[in-house]
């Protein structure tokens, strides 16, 4: 036997790599990486042309070491070249998002070092780093001295911790869930409907409530419906506000809303995911007022504070309502009762193992500080005023409203022709060149182009492009078609 294990072990071995069989790996890994970052300022946003990663399924898993030279081809050409690039700044559709690099950098050595994040008693540093980083949130969103969170994997499952919280707290688990009333706006994001579905809670009534002209939440409205609803029995329970709508970017009124649910009980939901962290800036501080008020709040650091994908946060005013929901206490994980200066992840999540996300964020706050943040999310602001009063003035186009944060919402009106046709092939055209990447919404049956600022990389010269290939393409559009 121990000859077996002998002989399995010279095997396994291989799992700890060399000191200079580590080093030749990093060399190829960081190489690419850095050949990456040099050309993203010339990197299109879009690829629509090209390979759709078919060539990994020709590179199936074997027995053989690979070669590191090959693989790095394959991410190259397979994964890192079809489709969105969301690394770059010309990303300029649904909501952007970022990747700075300390966070990679904070990512590879939570990996490396692999700390068990779930567990005060397990990594007491680790959980105090991330619990560190939610009293931050806490403070900076204004929630009070009773408020926790968790570091969730982004804005969806957060906004599910935060129903799931808010069910419990309201006790719609009950018989009487058929008189639960939710309410919310058409704009709300699908991840809360997905919420309140996979939360057991499709059998409450859901209110639509209807929107102003800028498709913020009529908080006159909604008062009404809440009286209605009392009168016949129902039983009003949970706002849902978008403090960032995904679509048009629009800020419901949260301090009216946030009065509203105080006077009527209702638990107040805000879905900041989009639009939380232009708090920090002096313009967003003006539009999000009341957001303070919320008693859960969803943000994503993997949106507006630039990280890359895989981290979003729930902010809970009273905590204890979010441990109420999620405390377990197995057995096998006993001895961790005897360490409680610092509550445990697990305790506020679904997740146990999980990974030390807070790494990738306290890294990057701690090296940059806070100001380049609160510049750049400044600047995301002024940009989308810059382009809206740009595009506005340019003959042919037309748009919805002044941008509440950094989204814009457009179109071209041909002279002749159905105009949904054509913003439907300017968006093509736009989308052939590459450079940037947008999308399109509906806006009241019309077919609209967005564009949505918020990549770090995103600066005054992406915005005049953007402006000249909008202003080529659909000028070369008009030719064709006339
Ligand atoms: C992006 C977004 C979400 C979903 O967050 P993910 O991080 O993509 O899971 C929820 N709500 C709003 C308003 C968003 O913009």
């Amino acid at each position: 036997m121990i000859d077996q294990i002998k002989k399995l072990e010279s095997e396994a071995r291989a799992l700890e790599p060399s000191p200079l069989d580590r080093q030749n790996i990093r060399k190829s890994v960081v190489d690419y990486g850095e050949h990456f970052l040099n050309s993203i300022a010339t990197a299109n946003a879009y690829n629509k042309e090209g390979s759709r990663g078919e060539g990994l399924l020709n590179a199936p898993f074997t027995d053989d070491p690979g070669n590191i030279d090959e693989l790095m081809a394959l991410i190259g050409n397979e994964v890192d070249y079809p489709g969105l690039n969301p690394a770059s700044g010309g990303h300029l559709g649904y909501i952007p998002g970022g990747g700075i690099y300390y966070a990679a950098l904070g990512d590879y050595l939570a990996c490396v070092s692999n700390r068990f994040a779930g567990l005060y008693y397990a990594s007491p540093g680790a959980v105090r780093m991330e619990n560190m980083i939610i009293r931050w949130l806490c403070e900076l969103m204004g929630l009070g001295p009773g408020a926790f969170g968790n570091l969730t994997s982004g804005g969806s499952v957060a906004n599910l911790i935060a129903i799931v919280t808010a069910r419990d707290a309201k006790k719609l688990n009950d018989n009487e869930l058929g008189k639960k009333v939710i309410y919310i706006t058409r704009q709300v994001h699908h991840s809360v409907d997905k919420a309140i579905r996979i939360a057991g809670m499709a059998n409450c009534v859901t209110r639509y409530v209807p929107m102003d002209r800028k498709f913020k939440m009529d908080a006159g409205a909604l008062q009404k419906m809440i009286v209605i609803d009392r009168k016949s029995g129902l039983i009003p329970s949970i706002l849902i506000a978008s403090a960032g709508t995904t679509d048009t970017g629009a800020v419901d009124p949260l301090r009216k809303l946030g009065e509203i649910a105080g006077k009527n009980e209702l638990w107040y939901h805000i879905d900041a995911a989009y639009g939380g962290f232009f708090y920090m800036t002096q313009q967003g501080k003006e539009r999000l007022d009341g957001i303070g008020m919320a008693d859960s709040l969803v943000v994503d650091p993997h949106k507006g504070m630039f990280l890359p994908y895989g981290i979003g946060a729930v902010l809970v005013k009273n905590a204890q309502f979010l441990r109420d929901s999620h405390y377990y206490m197995p057995g096998y994980l006993m001895d961790s009762l005897s360490a409680t200066e610092e509550s445990s992840p697990a305790d506020m999540s679904p997740e146990l193992t999980k990974h030390f996300r807070g790494l990738r964020m306290w890294l990057p706050l701690k090296i940059h500080g806070l100001n380049p943040f609160r510049a750049a999310l400044d600047e995301k602001l002024l940009l989308a005023k810059y382009f809206y009063d740009q595009i506005k003035n340019t003959p042919g186009f037309e748009v919805v409203n002044e941008p509440d944060l950094s989204v814009v919402v457009y179109r071209f009106v041909p002279k002749k022709g159905d105009p949904d046709e054509f913003n439907r092939k300017l968006l093509d055209k736009v989308l052939q060149d590459g450079r940037i990447f947008i999308s399109s919404t509906r806006i009241g049956g019309s077919f609209m182009l967005r564009l949505a600022i918020l990549s770090f990389r995103t600066h005054l010269d992406t915005i005049e492009m953007a402006l000249s290939i909008l202003k080529t393409e659909s000028a070369n559009l008009e030719k064709e078609e006339i």
